[in-house]
């Protein structure tokens, strides 16, 4: 019989839409297994300030629609020292919670790691971030949420620069990563699309504003922050210079990208994959994230979770794609 008796359960980092389904569906798989399951609030934080409340079927009722995070998340630097992952150890162990399902990215699952590590404790990761940046999943919890907020604010900007006849410089999320940015200027109809990842930038842009079509009245350009051009607002400045004549505008998107009612698709893997850590738990796996690949659940060591930009994401062919869709 497993030694698991009581689970905690934490979010941690920088949230995304669907941590409360997963969340609910850590407490549901508890409580339908016959364990206890206590909440963790802000992350590691709460486990080193023994903040702690325990759940029941109704402490998740009518959250699984909810942006955010029923138990907060804060990013914890004390859990970084081997003094405050200890007073979270004698914190876990004083409460009798003797597993730990940790909702967060990859960050998260460092410290995870490490904990789990030095207290033969056992953990499961579900990968909670709208990055999409995790290996071991094809898709994060709230990625998809994030993506189509996007796409529904730009399409409410499109309508207005249409009737303006303006260009709109877009700014979207990823300080590292082009991802966001590239899927949603696809699934925008976005005229050019700058990331990181595409060395071709701003003097490829110049060009194509003034060769490109000049028919269309308006015209939008996302750009994802993390972009060497600078983000929006440069982007911006740079075409007021060369274009006067044109009337551009700046948008930057910033925070409703992580807030709003996760899509059914997040629902849906939050759900899952909140099941899956529980049983994963309890069939003695740990220091692994519970992800989905190919529609099968797989549980990746954390050791190999760490941030990266999928190659397979981001590959010439898909800028290939969006270059064609843009003329
Ligand atoms: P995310 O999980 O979204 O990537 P962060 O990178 O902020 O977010 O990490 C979340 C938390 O994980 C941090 O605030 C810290 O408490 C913990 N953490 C991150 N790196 C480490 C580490 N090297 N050692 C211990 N804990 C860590």
């Amino acid at each position: 019989m497993s030694k698991i008796q009581n689970i905690g359960v934490l979010t941690s980092g920088g949230d995304a839409p669907g941590m409360n389904a997963a969340i609910r569906a850590v407490v549901r798989a508890s409580l339908y297994y016959k364990l206890k399951v206590t909440g963790v609030l802000r992350g590691y934080e709460g486990l080193i300030n023994a903040d702690f409340i325990p759940m029941d079927e109704k402490s998740v009722a009518n959250i699984i629609q909810r942006g955010g995070t029923m138990l907060k998340t804060a990013r914890c630097n004390e859990f970084k020292t081997p003094e405050g992952r200890a007073k979270a150890y004698e914190n876990l162990m004083a409460s009798e919670i003797n597993a730990l399902v940790v909702i967060g990215g990859d960050g998260t699952f460092i410290g995870a790691d490490i904990f789990s590590q030095e207290y033969n404790f056992p953990i499961i990761g579900l990968p909670g971030t709208i990055d999409n940046d995790l290996e071991g999943t094809d898709l994060t919890i709230g990625y998809d949420t994030a993506i189509n907020t996007v796409v529904s604010a730009v399409d409410k900007i499109r309508d207005t620069a249409e009737s303006h006849d303006r260009f709109f410089i877009v700014e979207v999320m990823g300080r590292d990563s082009g991802l966001i940015a590239l899927r949603s200027g696809i699934g925008v109809g976005a005229e050019a699309i700058l990331i990181p990842e595409a060395k071709t930038g701003i003097d490829d842009l110049i060009e194509r504003v003034k060769h490109g079509r000049k028919d269309k009245s308006s015209k939008i350009i996302v750009v994802a922050e993390g972009d060497e051009a600078g983000g929006a607002y440069n982007v911006g400045e740079i075409l007021k210079n060369k274009f006067p004549h044109h009337d551009i505008r700046v948008s930057v998107l910033g925070h409703i990208q992580r807030g709003g009612s996760p899509s059914c698709a997040d629902r849906v893997l939050a759900s899952r994959l909140g099941v899956a850590a529980v049983e994963g738990l309890l069939e003695g796996k740990t220091k692994v994230m519970a992800g989905q690949v190919n529609k099968e659940i797989v549980f990746t060591p954390f050791s190999r979770t760490t941030k990266h930009i999928d190659a397979m994401q981001i590959t010439p062919a898909w800028l290939k794609l969006a270059e064609i869709l843009s003329l």
